[in-house]
């Protein structure tokens, strides 16, 4: 399904023109417009799904195979010496544009540190609280 009003789904499916690195018949891979590195790009299946809780499990598995082909082939051309996949569900996750997408990150000596974040502690208290949650699902 296609959902009217979503611009992921217009680029995805060719109504809005981008710049197209991959296509298949399940996905359209694009460069970002406000790119985090030199080469960033999207993973954007055709159907539409608002986030990976939506998104179903055959897309899933494709999706991360094509995001793994990917990393290869970027890499290659690209020439980055490592590689981000990040994806994000949720406006509290960084998440804006409310179609299921990958961004693919290739990564270079001496970029700018833009994933970083400040490691906390586990501890034994939370460590029991979570345990005991993830049994109940
Ligand atoms: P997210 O914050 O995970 O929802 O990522 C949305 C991404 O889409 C951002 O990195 C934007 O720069 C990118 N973006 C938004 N609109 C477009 C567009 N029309 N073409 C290409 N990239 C876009
Ligand atoms: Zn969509």
């Amino acid at each position: 399904m296609k959902k009217e009003d979503c611009i992921f789904c217009r680029i995805a499916n060719g109504e809005i023109p981008s710049a197209t690195i991959y296509e298949d018949a399940d996905f359209r891979v694009i460069l970002d417009l406000g790119p985090a590195s030199k080469g960033h790009a999207l993973i954007l299946p055709k159907e539409h799904f608002d986030n990976i809780y939506e998104l179903d499990e055959d897309t899933a598995a494709k999706a991360f195979v094509l995001a793994k082909n990917m990393a290869g082939k970027m890499t290659e051309a690209l020439g980055c010496d490592g590689f981000n996949i990040v994806q994000n569900n949720g406006t509290v996750a960084g998440q804006t544009v409310f179609h299921f997408h990958m961004h693919l990150i290739p990564r270079y000596e001496g970029d700018a540190d833009f994933l970083h974040w400040e490691p906390g502690r586990l501890t034994d208290e939370v460590k029991e609280e979570i345990l005991e949650k993830m049994k109940t699902v």
